[in-house]
């Protein structure tokens, strides 16, 4: 398996006694301030005159830097949890704390909005780029809210840099529908981690792809996640893809498990 399972302590059942290692250190740092830890968590709708619920008692730590997939029946709730850890929207009991200290149940919308566009990329199956948006200019919407606070030098520069980095130096100046379907994603990565966030949240990224498409997204995410260091949390329905994370969770009902 890829990833960081290669560089982990192995599964002996000793204690880890070395804390001079950077395997340690990395080790330590994970155990010590994980990522997210959700406490509890229910998220109900109101559905007309009925209440769905989507998320049920929810408890999960996740460490930072791992690569979690999440598989389960449509409308378990995978999307659902998908936007408490992104803090596009508030859980109706529980707390979620992001990165130790702060807890989304009870951030404003202000504060969300900040903390989504500083710490969270997000990747969708349909891509959700603008069609009258070249390439370049789709990726530089992820400062659309914070481009008082910089130049539009710093945008550009940043945007094809992350262009670049997914492979798409090449078509900046193009517009979606001059892409392919796999070229459309690479833009959306490039839009989710150009503003350099702690985590990557992805809803079925690979979903409407066919499979050779499919292994270059997958490369390329998981390339990021080696490199940044980033925490990545993959909703698929498409187990080959599941079988690459370090951890899986199944959703039913709104109630979380690991596999
Ligand atoms: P999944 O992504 O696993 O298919 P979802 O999280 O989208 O599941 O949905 C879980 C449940 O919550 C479903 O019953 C769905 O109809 C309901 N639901 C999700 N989002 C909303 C919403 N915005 N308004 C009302 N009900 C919703
Ligand atoms: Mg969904």
């Amino acid at each position: 398996m890829p990833g960081r399972t290669d560089t982990t302590e192995p599964t002996t059942g000793a204690p880890v006694t070395s804390t001079d290692t950077a395997t340690g250190e990395a080790e330590a740092r994970r155990a010590s301030s994980p990522m997210y830890r959700l406490t509890n968590v229910s998220k109900t709708y109101q559905q007309k005159n009925r209440t769905v619920t989507a998320l049920t008692n929810v408890h999960l730590t996740i460490p930072q830097g791992q690569l979690v997939a999440v598989q389960g029946p449509t409308g378990g709730g995978k999307s659902t949890l998908l936007q408490m850890l992104g803090a596009l929207d508030r859980p109706s009991a529980g707390s979620i704390h992001l990165g130790g200290d702060r807890d989304v149940a009870k951030l404003g919308d202000g504060a969300l909005t900040d903390l989504r566009a500083t710490e969270i990329g997000f990747v969708f199956q349909s891509f959700n780029l603008i069609p009258t948006l070249t390439a370049l200019e789709n990726v530089e919407t992820a400062f659309a809210g914070s481009l008082a606070n910089r130049s539009r030098t710093e945008v550009r520069g940043r945007a094809v840099a992350a262009l670049r980095e997914v492979g798409l130096g090449e078509r900046m100046e193009h517009l979606p529908a001059e892409l392919s379907g796999g070229q459309q994603q690479r833009v959306a990565i490039a839009r989710a981690l150009v503003k350099n966030p702690s985590v990557l949240l992805a809803d079925e990224p690979t979903g409407a792809l066919d499979e050779s498409t499919r292994d270059e997204i997958m490369a390329l995410i998981e390339k990021q996640w080696r490199e940044r260091g980033l925490t990545v949390v993959i909703v698929t329905h498409d187990s080959w893809v599941a079988k690459r994370a370090e951890r899986r969770l199944h959703i039913k009902q709104g109630q979380v498990c690991e596999v």
